[in-house]
């Protein structure tokens, strides 16, 4: 990345996100180290305790990631060989991989357009098979899928509705409180570093349901009777295992992180929606561009990224290039269509996703953080204007 200032200097580098850590987030860290337990003790259970009442739900299981948690929300959903999982075709591959750890087939559905990148619930019936055993809501960029009517096609067939909720940590349906993430029968959560409340590698599933709760738990950690923990108390001597479990625990040190970091959360998506305001206003009078999702939704979304939508798509890539070279600002695309990927290709409905597909030639993802500030955001947004003023010439 380059770009010079007119009197020689270079322009300082405005990356795509960025994370910043506070000296209390760091201490945290290290009083766990030199408390000497490592894993799955009481950090994990109280970061567990204080996310499900941010959530407001009865569990959350704090995991390795959010891939680990989409795959035990399957698994609780009853997805298994030969079955199917509706997702969208514009999410990150994990959404349709874990359906494929089970021995299902992800299904590709449709988005509904340029202006909202989630599920579209009219697409989703049409795709459906006695084998759909779940459908996963993905609410993209922290904006709500739709809830209402996505709820509505799976309870009528008895399927399970599945949120993907990487994006969403702190965010409602517009006008509604109840967050997103705890509609479905499981919500699965990602603190992966370049994500709104983060730690490097963790994950978290949020369910009001019992039996899931108790599969998650079980299945995070081999299957076992009783965990380490237990043991270190005299509660266990010894256990048993009564299935095929995985090693999907998260460990103290990121516990103890990412409890640090949660009360700073609220402050995070309130500087996010802020900034997101900001960049709505600032684009309204560029031509070429859209911003999906209205204004009005904006206050309920964690503003997750800045998805903007080009008119024309031919003029992407020589923008993001535009973008590095010139002006020292990173930009990255959320996401290419899963079914474009060599091994999606032959997925259900891979072949029918024309809405998907130019999306994902038309999106540009502009930096969002909370520390960006109002200086670099405007010169985001006179890059944006210069470059496809020059490149449609
Ligand atoms: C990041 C992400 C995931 C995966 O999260 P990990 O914690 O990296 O496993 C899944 N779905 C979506 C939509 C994501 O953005």
């Amino acid at each position: 990345m380059g770009g010079v200032n007119p009197d020689g200097t270079a322009v300082e580098p405005i990356p795509v996100f960025d994370v910043r850590l506070d000296e209390e987030h760091v201490e945290a860290v290290a009083e766990t180290l030199r408390s000497g337990w490592l894993t799955m003790g009481p950090r994990t259970q109280a970061f567990e305790a204080e996310f499900a009442e941010h959530l407001g739900v009865s569990h959350a299981v704090a995991l390795a990631n959010c891939t680990t948690a989409l795959h035990l929300a399957y698994l609780a959903a009853g997805v298994g060989p030969g079955d199917e999982v509706v997702v969208p075709g514009i999410t990150f591959v994990a959404t349709a991989a874990a359906a494929r750890y089970c021995g299902a087939a992800p299904v590709l559905a449709e988005i509904l357009g340029p202006h909202d990148l989630s599920l579209d619930p009219e697409d989703v019936e049409a795709r459906l098979t006695p084998r759909t055993k779940a459908v996963c809501a993905v609410h993209y960029a922290g904006y709500a899928a739709p809830l209402a009517a996505l709820g509505e096609i799976c309870a009528d067939r008895g399927i399970a509705l599945i949120e993907d909720a990487a994006h969403s940590p702190s965010a409602t349906v517009p006008g509604d409180d109840r967050m997103l993430g705890t509609y479905g029968l499981a919500g699965a959560f990602s603190f992966f570093s370049n994500k709104i409340i983060s730690c490097g590698e963790g994950g978290l599933l949020a369910t009001h349901d019992d039996s899931v709760a108790e599969l998650a738990r079980s299945r995070r950690s081999h299957a076992m009777t009783s965990g380490t923990w237990d043991r270190h108390r005299g509660h266990a001597m010894s256990y048993d295992v009564v299935d095929v479990g995985f090693n999907y625990r998260m460990d103290e040190p990121r516990a103890a992180l990412l409890s640090a970091r949660l009360s700073g959360l609220g402050a995070a998506i309130a500087a996010r929606r802020r900034l997101t305001h900001r960049y709505r206003e600032a684009l309204a009078d560029v031509g070429g561009v859209s911003v999906p999702y209205t204004v009005d939704e904006v206050d309920a979304s964690s503003c997750y990224i800045m998805p903007v939508m080009l008119d024309d798509p031919e003029l992407r890539d020589p923008l993001r290039s535009y973008l590095a070279e010139r002006h020292g600002i990173q930009t990255t695309v959320l996401y290419p269509s899963i079914n474009e990927f060599t091994a999606y290709a032959g997925s259900p409905g891979a072949g029918e996703l024309p809405r998907c597909e130019r999306a994902a030639r038309c999106q540009l993802t502009l930096p969002l953080y909370p520390h960006l500030g109002e200086e670099r955001l405007g010169r985001v947004v006179a890059a944006v204007r210069e470059g496809l003023a020059e490149l449609s010439r």
